[in-house]
């Protein structure tokens, strides 16, 4: 995955600042930059954002960035609803080893759509803007859900990296240590992860 071309191109544009110290969760993480205000609209009344860290490493908005690996993860928080199908819209239930490959990079098997019979691949699933699928993901901590939006501006940044498409979701309670788990093989059949 290029994170590296994704990492100087955040640099340019001057969404993330100086690295932050490894221990937030094991992901690199970066303070804002100077443009960070720049490039998200804050919706609501006026947010009060703490940029910088005051000693104690919490409490404040920062970066993450992490390369999940070749196959597509499922990133998703505590607070996840069920997906939708993209064909009948009626929830699609997923068992907990499906969530636990579908987190470790196993999405090539299909699913059925119990409502319309739909044969699916989970990246088919509608997460509402609640979790999603990715090789590489950018985290804004410590914003509340729906809180903030990418301007088209920086929206467009990112996806002319050419590292493929981005999307944008809101989730509470990311569930980090599932995503930085080494990773079984990502053939078809791989063994769930330990939980
Ligand atoms: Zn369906």
């Amino acid at each position: 995955m290029e994170t590296k071309k994704v990492e100087v191109a955040l640099k340019m544009a001057g969404f993330i600042g100086p690295p932050l110290p490894k221990d937030l969760g094991g992901w690199r993480n970066y303070q804002a930059g100077e443009g960070f205000l720049q490039h998200l609209t804050f919706l609501g009344c006026s947010p009060h954002l703490r940029l910088a860290p005051e000693g104690d490493l919490q409490g404040f908005c920062f970066l993450r960035l992490a390369d999940l690996g070749p196959q597509p993860r499922l990133i998703r928080g505590r607070e996840t609803r069920p997906p939708r199908c993209p064909v009948c819209g009626k929830a699609y239930r997923a068992t907990q080893e499906e969530y636990t490959a579908w987190q470790g990079g196993g999405t090539e098997s299909r699913i059925h759509c119990p409502t319309c019979a739909a044969v699916l691949s989970p990246l088919d699933l509608r997460w509402r803007q609640t979790a999603g699928f990715g090789r590489c993901v950018l985290v804004v901590e410590d914003v509340f859900p729906g809180e903030a939006v990418p301007t088209p501006g920086f929206e467009r940044t990112l996806q002319d990296l050419g590292t493929g498409e981005w999307q944008y979701f809101y989730t509470q309670g990311l569930q980090l240590d599932l995503l930085t788990m080494p990773r079984e093989s990502p053939s078809p059949g791989a063994g769930p992860l330990p939980c």
